[in-house]
């Protein structure tokens, strides 16, 4: 098929699967080659395990960095790819990748079609999704006053908040959030919370003055509101007896699922549920298709951010020739080639 007449297909160089640090350098690393790309991730954030898991912890190895909060080293890698325009499809895992005659056809799962030379699979562990509370109706509230991670602390200052779970997510963020919203309940089934002890204990000290609210065993039975808009999570006990919590926003925080979903059927070569790749080019099995950061494997390899962007380094030289088949490639120095804007 020769997809350059097709025009409900969007055209691209590279389609970059997984907006985690990794992907966000690899956009970087295409640009500085003349390479345009498309990102997909199935969270509606971009930055992967560092916003959807840990945003607020700092890191401390990540070079000329001491120690960066994870929040903002994707501030700053989104920051770092932005030059190169690249265009983000957020929201929807890609469900299908389709062999053409001059690439691959990406499509996620809200239906877009991107057409590339090549493909980077920067996924991670696979595509994250929230683990959802099986309530009537939640959709309608989602992303508007249910959310299921925090993005911006900021965005709840002075709500009230109902965060539904028991384990370290959970208590984290209620020690966390206590501090700046109006009122803040935990919801849990069991009236003991499985988190680090320390937590524990400043939970604890924050039920006693008060801060916040407790409502054990409780579990999640519905919500109430309008057009999206939370005005109240009801809660009911094994008993049956129920409480309506009156509340702006509910955060549930019952794990996220990762899933490989549909790479597991793209025909590559798999080592422990990891892609395999050549490491001097980070290719996978198969033409055209590369894998990088947390996905991918080899003798050696390292799940760190840091390999991760030697990786999306690596790729984007072995993808040049795909994309400028024909044109040599000088290898320059980001001091010698700029980038598109700077002086
Ligand atoms: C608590 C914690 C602390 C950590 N601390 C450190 C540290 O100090 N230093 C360090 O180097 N590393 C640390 N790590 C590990 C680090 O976060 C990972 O190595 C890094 O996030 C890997 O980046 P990535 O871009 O490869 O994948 P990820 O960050 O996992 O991002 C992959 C993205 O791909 C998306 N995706 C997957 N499949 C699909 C699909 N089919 N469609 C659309 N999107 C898809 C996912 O939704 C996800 O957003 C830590 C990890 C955790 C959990």
């Amino acid at each position: 098929m020769d997809t350059r007449s097709d025009q409900s297909l969007q055209q691209t160089d590279v389609a970059i699967i997984g907006t985690g640090p990794v992907g966000l350098f690899a956009v970087f690393e295409c640009g500085m080659l003349d390479m345009r790309c498309h990102v997909f991730d199935a969270l509606e954030v971009p930055g992967g395990q560092c916003a959807a898991l840990y945003p607020e912890k700092p890191i401390y190895d990540i070079p000329g960095y001491p120690r960066i909060d994870a929040a903002l080293l994707i501030d700053r890698l989104f920051e770092q790819a932005a030059p190169f325009a690249p265009t983000y499809h957020l929201g929807h895992a890609v469900t299908g990748l389709e062999r053409v005659d001059n690439g691959f056809v990406v499509t996620n799962a809200a239906g877009v079609r991107v057409a590339a030379r090549a493909v980077v699979i920067a996924a991670g562990g696979g595509a994250f999704g929230p683990n959802r509370p099986p309530l009537e109706g939640i959709e309608a509230f989602e992303g508007k006053s249910v959310f299921y991670l925090v993005r911006r602390r900021e965005d709840f200052r002075g709500k009230r908040i109902v965060i539904a779970g028991g384990g370290d997510s959970a208590v984290d963020w209620a020690l966390s959030l206590a501090e700046l919203a109006a009122h803040t309940m935990v919801v849990h089934r069991r009236a003991k919370f499985r988190a680090a002890p320390q937590s524990l204990l400043r939970l604890e000290q924050l039920y006693e003055a008060g801060r916040v609210e407790l409502v054990t065993p409780y579990q999640l039975a519905g919500l109430e509101g309008v057009d999206g808009r939370l005005d109240a999570v009801v809660v009911a006990d094994l008993a049956g007896n129920t409480r309506r919590l009156e509340a702006d926003c509910l955060l549930p925080f019952f794990g996220l699922a990762t899933q490989l979903g549909p790479l597991a059927d793209w025909d590559l070569v798999f080592d422990e549920h990891r892609v395999a790749v050549d490491p001097a080019t980070c290719a996978s099995s198969r033409a055209g298709i590369f894998a990088i950061g947390d996905i991918c494997t080899y003798p050696g390899k390292l799940k760190l951010i840091l390999t991760g962007f030697a990786e999306a380094a690596v790729a984007a030289h072995a993808i040049h020739p795909l994309v400028h088949p024909g044109e040599a490639l000088h290898f320059e120095y980001s001091t010698t080639k700029g980038v598109p804007g700077s002086a």
